[in-house]
């Protein structure tokens, strides 16, 4: 163990809230707090807990786990993580290297163990409304992230990435395990309304896969993008419009950043831009790349 992890004893466990309704049927893991300042979920998710403790909320079939604090130290320090990036460490590590790559084992257990996953996450200000990523875009993965309530669903992301350069993400241990998965981002990680979109997830995923009963309401999908680019920031640069932002349509050839050394970097194609970090510093991911599918 490392000397961190013994300061700080009390962030070992994760908690988490299982379900059984007795009856046949899928058993679906919801989580919520893998990024520590991203409340929606982690609020949202301890309401869920509660209404199904006290009987308000009744499972008629399969099994519910909610965590609603996957990464309980940074959902205490309200950061998005400690040590490492718990979204980008979800694997098994036999020697793990700092606290996340600890509390990862303990996610992959729970995914293990369900046979769906929705993953509830918040954005930066200026995201826009509420999106899914669909990063393993089969036909049963596509009718769970049509009902969780995003405007938009973005897909492609484990196509682009390749079988060889796999991003250890929740989706992709899910998806690695048999799972069905899914993450939605609920919006702004301050907007109240994000927790009434990390509600409504939640329920709707609870009722498409049986466990409750209800009607799912869900705004409209207005656009099936799919991620062809990721840009990684290798040396220092910046955006040339400081008013560009996530999901900016651009045109081919449109100028998009441009490297100190002078290195321009240029729309591939009609498409749009992508969660653009500007405080992205070299090597961090700058921002991704995507199109309209269909
Ligand atoms: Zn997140």
């Amino acid at each position: 163990m490392s000397k961190v992890l013994d300061f700080h004893p009390q962030f070992d466990e994760v908690l988490s809230y299982h379900f059984d309704s007795g009856n046949a049927g899928p058993h679906l893991l919801l989580l919520g707090g893998i990024h520590g300042n991203e409340t929606c979920g982690q609020v949202a998710l301890q309401a869920l807990v509660d209404e199904i403790d006290s009987g308000e909320l009744p499972l008629k079939a399969g099994k519910v786990t909610l965590v609603p604090q996957c990464n309980p130290w940074a959902c205490a320090s309200n950061v998005r993580y400690v040590e490492a990036n718990l979204n980008r460490v979800i694997t098994r590590h036999e020697a793990p290297q700092n606290y996340e790559e600890r509390i990862a084992d303990i996610i992959c257990d729970h995914i293990e163990k369900c046979d769906a996953m929705v993953d509830i996450h918040s954005a930066h200000a200026g995201i826009g409304p509420p999106f899914i990523f669909n990063d393993y875009p089969s036909e049963e993965n596509n009718k769970l992230a049509r009902v969780l309530g995003g405007t938009y669903i973005i897909g492609g992301w484990a196509e682009m990435n390749g079988d060889d350069a796999v991003i250890p993400t929740t989706q992709d241990f899910a998806h690695r395990h048999g799972k069905l998965n899914c993450l939605i981002e609920c919006g702004e990680h301050t907007d109240p309304q994000a927790i009434m979109v990390a509600d409504r997830a939640a329920r709707n995923a609870l009722i498409h896969f049986g466990l409750i009963e209800g009607e799912i309401l869900v705004p409209e999908i207005e656009k099936d993008v799919k991620i062809t680019g990721a840009y990684i920031k290798d040396r220092e640069g910046d955006f040339v419009h400081e008013e560009f932002r996530h999901m900016q349509p651009i045109k081919a050839g449109d100028l998009l950043a441009k490297y100190k050394d002078g290195e321009e970097v240029k729309a591939p194609e009609n498409g749009f831009l992508i969660l653009p970090f500007y405080e992205a510093k070299p090597t961090d991911e700058w921002f991704f790349y995507g199109v309209l599918q269909n």
